[in-house]
């Protein structure tokens, strides 16, 4: 508690995430797999366009919007992969990771007490920006018996003369769902309906492992009223460049703009560089499918593991995420996590960090390597038993 910050932001708890990474680093031995971030260093053809960019002296500011080249990779991108097609000129915007984008969106389109619908558990920052932003969040729960996909009619029934934006994040952070075009549909008819944004969160995009990624924007209608996040962190492994970027219609792009400009001029410019050989050359992409094949062996590792050992896990279906229910334990989650990880020197971080529906679960991170996941289930085989 503070007297001197703002009641808004004094409010907001701190995320539960750092506390596992701060106690894991203090113990010898820790198998962690808390952190939710490839374990890949960025393919190396990347960093080359990075290094070379800095060679050659490009340490200026670029045009606030980013550079257009990478602007038109992005839209080239976008149109081969999902096809829509967004104007580089004013339709698209680069951002200190996904992010900025998040907070830009949230700051441009919210006045003091709007609400923002937010299907949980999902990523730990959304209540927080939408807060910070002076809106009001309002969360609702999936579960497994949904396979963690918001329904229309759940997101139909939070909705009020307030609601501004439905804010969706699929694939998703830390259950791994997907949705499904049916549910897509759905939640585009509420938007529809109630005349509502959408902010949909397509940091994963690339990262899917049962059926190719939908962009929420190629549904009919939704266009218009949908702003795509999407970035560089996950996909290209990329996290500490701190690049993402933003589809949006141009009125709404041009209120987020406005905010870049004033608070962040631009974005990394080596970054930038960086990533617009992430997007033009084919070793990059070689490299992407390469990451994701990896993950994908890794995800059938862990979830196969967890299923086997007693820790019922939903299949995920996208992003670098387990979400197993560990009921079994008795424990709550919270529980489980500081138990396992002072018993077995696991490190997972309890549902409850990603908001409603998450008790009962805690998030596995599989972008590990294969003999830690191996030795991470070993050990949790005897927690299970011991605890079961
Ligand atoms: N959205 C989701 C769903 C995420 O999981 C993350 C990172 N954990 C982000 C956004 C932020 O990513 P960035 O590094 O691009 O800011």
């Amino acid at each position: 508690m503070s007297n001197r910050i703002s009641r808004r932001v004094d409010g907001v708890p701190p995320s539960g995430i750092r506390k596992f990474f701060d106690i894991a680093a203090t113990m010898d031995d820790v198998i962690s797999l808390g952190i939710g971030e490839p374990d890949f260093v960025t393919p190396d053809v990347i960093l080359q366009a990075g290094i070379a960019s800095l060679n050659r002296g490009e340490t200026r500011y670029t045009s606030n919007s980013g550079i257009l080249e990478l602007r038109q990779a992005i839209a080239a991108k976008w149109a081969a992969l999902y096809g829509v097609s967004y104007d580089p000129e004013d339709e698209i915007l680069v951002t200190v990771g996904g992010s900025e984008a998040l907070y830009l969106a949230l700051t441009a389109i919210l006045d003091p007490g709007d609400e923002v619908i937010i299907p949980e558990p999902c990523f730990v920052s959304y209540e927080a920006e939408v807060t910070f932003a002076g809106g009001t969040p309002v969360p609702i729960a999936t579960d497994v018996g949904t396979t963690f996909q918001v329904t229309g009619a759940q997101i139909e029934a939070a909705v009020t003369p307030r609601t501004r934006v439905i804010l969706i994040s699929y694939p998703n952070n830390p259950t791994g769902a997907v949705l499904d075009r049916e549910r897509m549909l759905e939640i585009a008819a509420v938007a529809e309906r109630r005349d509502l944004l959408v902010i949909s969160d397509e940091i994963y995009d690339r990262l899917v492992y049962a059926a190719p990624h939908t962009t929420f924007s190629s549904l009919p209608g939704m266009r218009d009223r949908t702003l795509i996040v999407g970035g560089f962190s996950k996909d290209y492994a990329m996290t500490g460049w701190r690049l993402g970027f933003v589809l949006a219609p141009p009125d709404i792009l041009a209120g987020m703009r406005k905010i870049h400009q004033y608070t962040i001029m631009s974005a990394p410019t080596t970054a930038q560089v960086a990533a617009i050989t992430a997007l033009t050359d084919p070793r990059a992409e070689e490299a992407v499918l390469a990451m994701r094949d990896s993950y994908n062996a890794r995800r059938r590792l862990l979830v196969d593991g967890l299923n086997s050992i007693g820790m019922p896990a939903f299949e995920p279906r996208g992003a670098f995420y387990a979400f197993p229910d560990i009921r079994v334990s008795g424990m709550t989650s919270e529980q489980f996590a500081w138990t396992l990880i002072e018993e077995e020197r696991v490190a997972a971080v309890p549902g409850p960090a990603f908001g409603l529906g998450g008790e009962g679960y805690v998030r596995m991170c599989y972008a590990t390597a294969k003999d830690k996941i191996e030795e991470a289930l070993e050990r949790m085989q005897h927690f299970v038993r011991r605890h079961g």
